[in-house]
């Protein structure tokens, strides 16, 4: 079974609803981008892994070399959008127009195809579900928005690919990798469940998920892998998504790919709409 590693391709700043780290001071604040996705790359070059990067538009604009190198490791691209808006806090002609722009400015740099999308902090939910229309309009066949926990998402979204029916024609959402422990769902397969799990207790959530005829969905940002990020003051919840256990993350990862079979995006067998 090919479980999916995907990664988000932002900066250390793209961060909603911080007024310090708006976007009229993204230009102004240092980039770490370039070390941490080069240091990803090779992590994944080592590990004989292609992955589907969702490009943040604004990445495409400002770091075109670095998108092609991505593109040219062999890795699929898709979007995320382009100012890093949250797809709950705009209207949908906002999104769409987000979405567009993040499009040209991916094809600007040489990607032909984009049919791949993940939101912003995953900000499609219950609140913003007419986004999936939005997306399958903009010809988008994947999206990987919605993540089965709380706070951002539900634990009663499915946790496996599936294909959802919008006014507009169907699309296969593919949620990241969360397990049930401590008597919740955690976050297993991204941000700080990701970064606290051992790799042994990632693998198991891994096999378990494939034992039941799924593959497991990483997500992962450059920035998880400085060894000194910024740092800035956030709100408690994202101060803990942001800078938890960061300490030794590099290590962890590289065991986890080395130990499971994991590819892009398009390695997904297309799931069967649900009757
Ligand atoms: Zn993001």
């Amino acid at each position: 079974m090919t479980n999916i590693v995907t990664v988000d391709l932002e900066d250390w700043f793209h961060v909603c609803g911080v007024s310090a780290l708006s976007r009229e001071h993204w230009s102004r604040l240092p980039s770490r981008i370039d070390d941490t996705t080069r240091w990803l790359l090779d992590a994944l070059d080592a590990a004989g892994i292609r992955a589907t990067f969702f490009v943040l538009g604004w990445v495409a604009e400002h770091h075109p070399q670095l998108v092609t190198t991505v593109r040219d490791a062999g890795h699929e691209i898709g979007s995320h959008g382009h100012h890093h808006l949250r797809a709950y806090d705009v209207r949908p002609d906002e999104f769409a127009a987000d979405l567009r722009t993040s499009v040209s400015a991916l094809k600007a740099v040489g990607v032909t195809r984009v049919t791949s999308f993940r939101a912003p902090e995953w900000s499609i939910n219950e609140r913003s579900l007419w986004a999936l229309g939005a997306l399958t309009q903009e010809g988008f066949e994947m999206d990987a928005s919605m993540a089965p926990v709380r706070l951002v998402g539900s634990p009663a979204f499915p946790r496996h690919p599936h294909v959802r029916q919008t006014p507009s024609g169907m699309i296969t959402e593919v949620p990241p990798l969360v397990a049930d422990r401590f008597g919740q769902v955690m976050p297993v397969g991204w941000g700080w469940g990701l970064r606290m799990s051992s790799p042994r207790r990632v693998l198991r959530s891994i096999e378990d998920m494939n034992r039941s005829g799924h593959p497991a969905v990483l997500a992962v940002h450059p920035w998880e892998f400085d060894i000194d990020p910024p740092r800035v003051r956030l709100p408690a919840a994202l101060h803990f998504a942001h800078y938890f256990r960061l300490d030794g993350f590099r290590n962890r990862l590289q065991s986890i790919l080395k130990e499971a079979m994991f590819g892009p995006l398009s390695s997904l067998a297309v799931p069967q709409p649900v009757a």
